[in-house]
């Protein structure tokens, strides 16, 4: 279960990035009592990703807010739970508490009147919840563990904003934005627990739940033999199972079967439903009829909304690894954030080596490998790209140079000590390191990755397998 987090993550970071993408392309920010729909952009999406996180954690009001970034001015986005009769000046004052966190980085949590406010920021983006204020600790953890995937979605946005100018005229909306709709729709229709899942490469992962149904499911790929799986890709008809989602994720509640409808383009499947109604509870011809319908109507948006994803990832992603490529990172480093950050550099040492005496593809399995070791060290606001061969770059916003020396040790150690082989057979594994920290090496962001990769020179020059931070003299021309 420990890579459930991180699934769920990009799952609502997907979210965001969808929603901020479609707001973007209607000139003018939402409406301070937004929520609802917005009549100048019909074909827009109103609220996916902010709505969703409000109704899955059972907050009064969700918030993303950006300070900076293109555009003039702060743009603020919200979903407030209609229930919640907020005054002007509750809502006065959660926005004054918001541009403050805006302006560091990190977490805060706040005791209103209103309600407990949570907030995480970054790079001069604010995400918030406002919860009633009896919510449990551990309820707690997981709306911050939201907030954090939440933020990491605006993140995305330039590159989506890009490719929804592409497509103009067409609703940008994520992938998990199309699966939660219906699973709630479903749900809506029907009574029903409903799990939507996508076919995406060669494997089916769950990009809807309702709220009847797991939560944990979410972002899971699923087993291949399992029923949705099937579905999903086309092995199979129409099916009813009592396991659809394969024992990976479901509870073990005793429930009636399962019906696992495909999401059918033209006779092609793209993704598909498992639904039923707990406790034998029964379903009319009428709603099932109604559901079916449901599900034929967000095929061509899950169509649309898979041909984008895939897009997005070509664009700013390495293949091999599926880390950030260059200019995922550049993009990532020109959002204008918190006035300070880490750049590390690394490449493996005698790699060549490696792909001389192993071969090419256990290069490559090795390159992997790193890869996984740089994902698993970092937190969620920070990037990890493949910009070489075998180099890479990590770029830490709002953290001190120390701070990312100290990770950069953290990953040199955990790339010696943890065991690679290659068929059998062992081989050790190093990288050299160089970091640079702004503002405490430049003045200039630009500078970082000059200054990092004279360091990481250093590096290799001193003999290997260490960490070198950036210093004057390395090189005239970095500072
Ligand atoms: P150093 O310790 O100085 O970094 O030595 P090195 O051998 O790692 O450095 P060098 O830059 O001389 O060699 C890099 C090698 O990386 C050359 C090339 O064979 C290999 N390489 C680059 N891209 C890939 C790739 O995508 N897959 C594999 N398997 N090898 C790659
Ligand atoms: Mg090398
Ligand atoms: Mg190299």
């Amino acid at each position: 279960m420990s890579g459930l987090g991180i699934t769920v993550s990009c799952t609502l970071a997907g979210m965001a990035a969808g929603y901020l993408a479609a707001r973007r392309l209607s000139s003018k920010p939402l409406s301070r009592h937004a929520g609802l729909p917005d009549a100048a952009t019909p074909h827009l999406l109103p609220d996916p990703a902010l709505e969703w996180l409000r109704r899955a954690v059972g907050a009064l009001g969700v918030w993303a807010i950006e300070t900076k970034g293109p555009g003039q001015g702060a743009r603020i986005y919200q979903s407030l739970a209609a229930e919640w009769r907020a005054a002007d000046a509750e809502l006065e004052l959660i926005e004054e508490r918001l541009s403050a966190s805006a302006r560091r980085d990190g977490e805060g949590a706040e005791r209103l009147d209103a309600g407990l406010l949570l907030t995480v920021s970054a790079g001069g983006a604010v995400v918030a919840a406002l919860l009633p204020s009896a919510t449990t600790q551990p309820m707690q953890v997981t709306v911050r563990s939201d907030l954090a995937a939440l933020l990491d979605g605006i993140g995305r946005r330039p590159v989506l904003h890009d490719l929804a100018q592409v497509q103009d005229g067409l609703a940008i909306e994520s992938v998990e934005s199309v699966g939660m709709r219906l699973a709630y729709q479903v749900e809506r229709i029907a009574g029903a627990e409903a799990y939507v899942a996508a076919l995406e490469g060669t494997g089916v992962r769950v990009i809807g739940v309702s709220g009847l149904a797991d939560r944990r499911a979410l972002g899971q790929i699923l087993r291949a033999d399992s029923a949705l799986a099937r579905v999903a890709r086309g092995a199979e008809p129409e099916t009813s199972s009592g396991d659809p989602l394969g024992g990976s994720a479901t509870d073990r509640r005793r429930h009636p079967p399962a019906r696992v409808s495909p999401m059918l383009k033209q006779d092609e499947a793209i993704g598909g439903v498992a639904w039923r109604v707990p406790d034998g509870g029964l379903v009319g011809p009428e709603a099932a009829r109604e559901v079916d319908e449901a599900i034929r109507a967000a095929t061509p948006r899950l169509e649309m909304a898979l041909r984008l994803a895939a897009e997005t990832d070509r664009a700013i992603k390495d293949p091999l690894t599926g880390l950030l490529n260059r200019r995922g990172l550049s993009e990532r480093m020109s959002l204008v954030g918190p006035e300070r950050g880490a750049l590390i550099s690394l490449d493996f040492d005698k790699f060549k080596l490696l792909n001389d005496t192993l071969g090419h593809a256990a290069g490559d399995a090795a390159l992997i490998h790193l890869a996984r070791i740089l994902e698993e060290q970092v937190r969620g606001v920070d990037c990890a790209a493949r910009v070489g061969g075998e180099e890479f770059l990590l770029w830490l916003p709002g953290t001190s140079l120390e701070e990312g020396v100290q990770v950069a040790e953290r990953i040199r150690v955990r790339i010696g000590t943890g065991e690679w082989d290659w068929q059998g057979r062992s081989w050790p594994l190093s990288a050299s390191f160089g970091v640079a920290g702004w503002p405490e090496t430049t003045r200039s962001k630009e500078n970082l990755a000059t200054q990092a990769d004279a360091a990481l020179y250093a590096a290799k020059r001193g003999g290997r397998d260490r960490v070198v931070t950036w210093s004057s003299g390395m090189s005239a021309s970095a500072e």
